[in-house]
């Protein structure tokens, strides 16, 4: 038998979550981020308190040992009410990179920066994307060479989400380097880079067009000295380690679409409800009934489709050992199916905002109607946040046919 429902625990939890987010979060505070490009200290706090930091953690290491399906719903939650999707980005990078770098670390790192990201006193994030492209993440040029108990790391990253707020608050983020090219993708590593290690620089605040409470920006590497226990997994794991965290970063991803989309459309029906045209609330006219009605039926589908693949990624998990790559036929059967989730859950969102927005006729065109917010911050995720809607494409694409018809070179 297949059991949909949630556990009583989980009920409770997103109740928790509701009440403590409506005193918290109303659209005017969301708004309020949105113009001033700022995440409270408060509201950072609040979310450390509520467990959600780095909730994915095992509880000896500072989290909250949650599993995929609560941690899913917590992202949902957060879309719903931060659909400006900046408080969405700022949970989800650390409750899947702080998984991913915690599954392979050292204790040297928990300390650095795990526990603190966990109490909201650090941010842990992750930097992959170079100025020559992101989406061909083997493709990249950052440089890695032993010397001693060190690796001296050069490179420069760009479009990464958070800079600001790790530089402020203190943290660093997941990167990988190649120390021998000859190997391929086989030849990089991952490690934990603390962003005030001597040699790093922050280089540039990024004038986005959304999600504009969280900051995208850029560093440099100039010779920075690595201790070798900063180093994630094995030598030559960097992009196997990458992909995982891809993985649980993108399921987030679609949970807090899906969040905002909810909102949005909770917003429009009550617009519809109330505003007339031709003698007769709007919401009587079947054109924008069937609208509305096709927005939902694609919504629950997508959100099911969210929630089985939560639930196989907590069984991916439960079979593996910590500092092992989890089963590579399972991790594949994963990928594809949380690419699904990735490819459809944020163009889904980014239509219901534009279908909403229509709705509201010229007002939905202003600042004062909140929709625009979120067409803005989904659109983030269209547009390639935590991997672009081709690249989810070719992961499925491999999947159904075989690698001898994907292969990237
Ligand atoms: C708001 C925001 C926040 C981000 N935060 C982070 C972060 O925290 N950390 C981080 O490392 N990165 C981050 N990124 C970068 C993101 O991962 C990259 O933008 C993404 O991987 C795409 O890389 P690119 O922008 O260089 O585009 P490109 O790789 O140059 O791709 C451009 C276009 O070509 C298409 N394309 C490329 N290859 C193929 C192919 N083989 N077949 C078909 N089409 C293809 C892509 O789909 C895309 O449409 C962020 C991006 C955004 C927008």
């Amino acid at each position: 038998m297949i059991d949909f429902s949630f556990t009583e625990e989980q009920e409770l939890f997103r109740q928790a979550l509701k009440d403590w987010f409506e005193r918290n979060l109303p659209l005017e505070k969301v708004r309020e981020n949105d113009t001033k490009a700022k995440i409270p200290k408060e509201l950072i706090k609040g979310l450390a308190d509520l467990g959600l930091l780095c909730m994915t953690l095992p509880e000896e290491h500072g989290g909250a040992g949650a599993d995929w399906v609560t941690t899913t719903l917590a992202a949902e939650e957060i879309g719903y009410w931060d659909i400006s999707i900046a408080l969405p980005v700022f949970f989800l990078v650390q409750a899947s990179w702080g998984y991913v770098v915690d599954r392979y670390a050292t204790d040297a790192v928990r300390d650095a920066v795990l526990r603190k990201a966990a109490r909201g006193e650090a941010f842990i994030g992750i930097g992959v994307t170079e100025p020559g492209g992101g989406s061909d993440v083997a493709g990249f040029k950052s440089t890695m060479r032993r010397e001693g108990d060190y690796w001296i790391v050069n490179g420069e990253k760009t479009y990464i989400s958070g800079t600001e707020e790790c530089k402020e608050m203190g943290g660093g983020y997941f990167c990988n380097a190649y120390h021998d090219r000859s190997k391929g993708h086989r030849g990089m590593t991952a490690f934990y880079l603390p962003i005030d290690a001597p040699g790093v620089e922050v280089t540039k605040r990024f004038d986005d067009m959304g999600r504009m409470a969280i900051s995208t920006g850029g560093f440099t590497m100039n010779n920075v000295k690595i201790p070798l226990e900063y180093q994630l997994g094995e030598e030559g794991w960097g992009f196997y380690l990458t992909m995982e965290g891809f993985d649980a970063a993108r399921l987030l991803v679609a949970a807090s679409c899906i969040g905002a989309a909810e909102r949005a459309l909770e917003i429009g029906m009550e617009y519809i409800k109330e505003r007339r045209a031709f003698e007769r609330p709007l919401a009587a006219f079947q054109g924008i009934q069937f609208e509305l009605a096709d927005d939902y039926a694609k919504l629950q589908a997508v959100k099911q489709l969210v929630y089985k693949t939560a639930w196989m990624l907590d069984k991916k998990y439960e079979k593996a050992e910590q500092g092992k790559m989890p089963d590579r036929s399972m991790s594949l059967e994963c990928a594809k199916w949380i690419s699904m989730c990735k490819l459809l859950a944020p163009q889904l969102a980014f239509d219901i905002f534009y279908d909403t927005m229509l709705w509201f006729g010229a007002y939905g065109y202003t600042k004062e109607c909140p929709l625009e917010m979120g067409l803005r911050g989904v659109m983030s995720y269209c547009i390639g946040a935590e991997g672009t809607m081709n690249i989810q494409r070719i992961v499925i694409a491999r999947e159904l046919l075989g690698r001898e018809y994907t292969r990237a070179r």
